[in-house]
């Protein structure tokens, strides 16, 4: 018998809520996370749709209730990071501080914030340059800053940047946004934010710190320059799933592919939450995972 009937990877909502339901179903549950509990939630400073929160709750506060809930009903957890995985039976799982056996495993790994890929983003990266605007938003108070994207991320974090900045210029690579109606209605209602529309930025410029973006309109090829003391990225996720691949099948982004019981190709692992194909990317789908995984891998086990 192995030491653990499941190990799950990855602390976010989806790893959480699967570890609360796995330990309620009386299944020797162990979660591993490398960063803090909760995952890309911590980032957001008022989560609104979230249900059961009427007046929002900030991502920080929702993840500590999801982890003190599952450890209530059992769950241990550790801070750790995954470093591989052996197929077979027991599953082991080796990360920076111990191996596991496990019979059947959940990966709930998420995802990283995608970046831009340009002159400057990496070296500036802390000095002006930054994928969080809850973390630095408040760096910035009475300056100009760039938010790159048009997604739900984009959004939020210009209007979170608008009530610090200056000025924000949100520079999008489209001429319509991705965002959510509610949030686009916000953003351009708000006399800070200015949209940049059919641009992208080509290179992220200054020494020390960033003080200006070099953009290109994508219609007419046409260089301009922006000042602008900050840029916040918001150009969408990219799965964890480095250290599955040779596991479980991946698409062509590397999310892992999962039946809608959230079965990988691999008997016994399951995966939830934002790094699966079809995730709707959302803390109420990721929690649905979680739970769905679950349950699958107490049918697995119990039949
Ligand atoms: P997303 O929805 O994939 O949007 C990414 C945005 O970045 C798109 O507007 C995309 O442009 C643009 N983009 C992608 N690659 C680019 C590049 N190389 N250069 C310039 N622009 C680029 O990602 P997200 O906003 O991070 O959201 C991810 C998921 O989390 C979504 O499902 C979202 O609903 C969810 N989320 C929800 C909330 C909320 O409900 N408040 C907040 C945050 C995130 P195109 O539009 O042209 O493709």
């Amino acid at each position: 018998m192995a030491e653990y009937e499941v190990v799950i990877i990855g602390g976010g909502p989806a790893g959480l809520a699967a570890g609360l339901y796995t330990s309620r179903a009386g299944l020797k549950s162990h979660l591993v996370e490398c960063g803090m509990f909760g995952g890309q939630i911590v980032n957001a400073r008022l989560v609104e749709n979230y249900p059961g929160f009427p007046q929002g709750i900030s991502g920080l506060e929702l993840g500590s209730l999801m982890h003190q809930q599952a450890i209530r009903y059992g769950l241990e957890t550790i801070n750790a990071e995954v470093t591989g995985l052996t197929l077979g039976q027991p599953y082991h799982i080796f990360t920076t501080e111990h191996s596991f056996e496990a019979e059947a495993i959940i990966i709930a790994a998420g995802s990283e914030y995608r970046k831009l890929g340009i002159a400057g983003e990496e070296r500036l990266l802390g000095h002006g340059v930054s994928y969080c605007a809850t973390c630095d938003g408040f760096l910035f108070r009475s300056q100009e800053v760039a938010m790159i994207g048009g997604g739900d991320a984009a959004i939020t974090d210009a209007l979170e940047l608008s009530q610090h900045a200056h000025k924000v210029y949100v520079i999008h690579r489209r001429d319509q946004l991705r965002a959510a109606q509610v949030l686009q209605q916000r953003a351009f209602a708000e006399p800070k934010i200015e949209f940049i529309w059919d641009t992208i930025v080509e290179e992220i410029m200054g020494m020390e710190r960033v003080n200006a973006l070099r953009l290109r309109n994508v219609q007419n090829h046409q260089l301009s320059s922006l000042e602008a003391s900050g840029i916040f990225v918001a150009v969408g996720l990219k799965p964890n799933s480095q250290h599955f691949v040779n596991i479980v099948e991946v698409n062509e982004t590397g999310h892992i592919v999962t039946d809608k019981l959230m079965a990988t190709s691999a008997p016994g692992i399951f995966a939830a939450g934002d790094i699966r194909g079809s995730s709707a990317r959302q803390i109420a789908s990721a929690v649905g995972d979680g739970a769905t995984a679950a349950i699958s891998v107490f049918k697995y086990l119990r039949g």
